[in-house]
């Protein structure tokens, strides 16, 4: 037996697949708050507000003296275990195997909240807890976290901390631990350009607009032929990096012709560090387009009526969503593109914790001791997330830290946590609440 593996056996069981209607989200809320009271928590809630699904919420206090309370997130929903047969093993029975447990959600993020569990029991068990903990247990991060702001407003007073610890993360490629201090900020929007009722014979192109042409031409000004954005002002907004900010991504690494082969790119990296430029250089991605006729084979020469696009900007500190779209909207406007409809807006901002605050040094040089095969530490992660609403209300600190590999296929077919891994994680958190409580 490893520690928590009853525990981790019924929880990957639920299927708390939020993106599925048919799903065990409610029983999954309830297992864990009964899991919360049986082993002693207090003040444990099943929070709810009228947006999405419920969270969990439970304290576990100190067993000495401590000022010091440590806010742990997770979330108890998980990605659906769709397509089936490519699992070896039933997705949700907890299955060991060589030395690897195998299951949906034993990565992201159930075997996570797992070995936080063990941490903190054997912590308690020799009478040790050194800080507060508070655990705030979501269900619906699969879908967006579109309960959180919600969430996090209703019951702030709740989530008062002095450092949290979020989900995901692990270790890269080379084995090191990586340690992300924050998350790029998101923006998602859609153009649209329209010329008529319905798609015309393609003769009537020699008189007027098409509206695939006017939107490729549009979007061919948001960017130029060496991948750098073009929109004006947006580069003038990012907050410069400190020194210690300009040392994280000097040390970072990033294997671009390893990536390349292992997911078969063919063009070479459009920046000389590819290692920096994940953390801290926005992005501009169209991520579909639209238009015409798009079924098989050539020759319906129609004149499309509409087209479409969908985009990302991914965005740093300094960078806010609701400007970041202004900006978009002004260079089409200053472009000659007034008649080009920009809609569908959702966005999360950018957000990092400062390196240099004490609490997050101690969580570094706690890694180091914990893992010998080195510490990668990113300012933030390439992608995006909550982070920054925590972050809104409690200015407490967040490092993502967590049990995965660099093959631990979450969201895919054979989900996997390392055992040694998951036992590494724990020995991490015996060292880091203890180092947090003497701060
Ligand atoms: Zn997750």
């Amino acid at each position: 037996m490893f520690p928590q593996e009853e525990f981790l056996t019924r929880y990957l069981a639920l299927q708390s697949v939020s993106l599925h209607a048919d799903n065990q989200i409610q029983e999954t809320a309830e297992f864990l708050r009964q899991h919360f009271e049986q082993i002693g928590a207090q003040n444990v809630q099943i929070l709810t507000t009228k947006v999405t699904n419920p969270a969990v919420y439970a304290e576990i206090p100190a067993q000495v003296p401590s000022t010091v309370t440590v806010l742990f997130y997770n979330h108890y929903d998980v990605q659906p275990a769709e397509p089936l047969d490519l699992w070896e093993s039933d997705p949700f029975t907890l299955t060991q195997k060589d030395g690897v447990l195998y299951g949906r959600g034993i990565n992201d993020d159930k075997g996570e909240l797992a070995a936080r569990l063990a941490a903190i029991q054997d912590l308690r068990d020799a009478g040790q807890l050194p800080v507060n903990v508070k655990f705030l247990i979501e269900g619906a991060e699969e879908q967006g976290s579109p309960n959180l702001p919600v969430l996090l407003d209703q019951y702030r007073d709740l989530l008062a901390a002095d450092f949290c610890i979020w989900e995901s993360g692990g270790k890269d490629e080379s084995g090191k631990m990586k340690v992300s201090l924050g998350v790029k900020g998101g923006v998602a929007f859609q153009l649209d350009v329209r010329n008529a009722d319905h798609d015309l014979h393609s003769s009537l192109a020699a008189i007027t607009v098409n509206p695939a042409w006017r939107l490729v031409q549009a979007l061919a000004t948001l960017k130029d032929a060496n991948d750098e954005i073009t929109i004006p002002g947006f580069l003038e907004e990012i907050t410069p990096l400190t020194a210690t900010q300009k040392q994280i991504v000097a040390d970072s690494e990033f294997d671009y012709d390893a990536y390349a082969q292992n997911v078969g790119l063919t063009h070479a990296a459009t920046v000389a560090d590819p290692a920096a430029a994940l953390v801290a250089k926005p992005s501009l991605t169209i991520n579909g387009l639209s238009s015409g006729y798009e079924g098989p084979g050539t020759g319906k020469m129609v004149l499309p009526h509409a087209a479409s696009a969908k985009l990302d900007l991914r965005i740093v500190p300094g960078q806010t969503v609701a400007h970041t779209v202004a900006l978009v909207r002004a260079a089409l406007d200053a472009n000659g593109y007034q008649d080009i409809v920009l809609s569908k807006v959702l966005g999360e901002p950018p957000f990092r914790s400062d390196p240099d605050h004490p609490l997050v040094q101690t969580a570094l040089a706690t890694a180091k001791q914990a893992y010998p095969e080195g510490v990668a530490v990113a300012l933030n992660s390439a992608g995006s997330g909550p982070m920054p609403y925590f972050y809104a209300i409690n200015h407490a600190p967040i490092i993502s830290v967590g049990v995965a590999n660099a093959n631990s296929a979450a969201h895919g077919p054979n989900e996997n946590v390392v055992l040694a891994d998951y036992m590494q994680f724990i020995t991490y958190l015996k060292l880091l609440l203890p180092a947090l409580a003497a701060k």
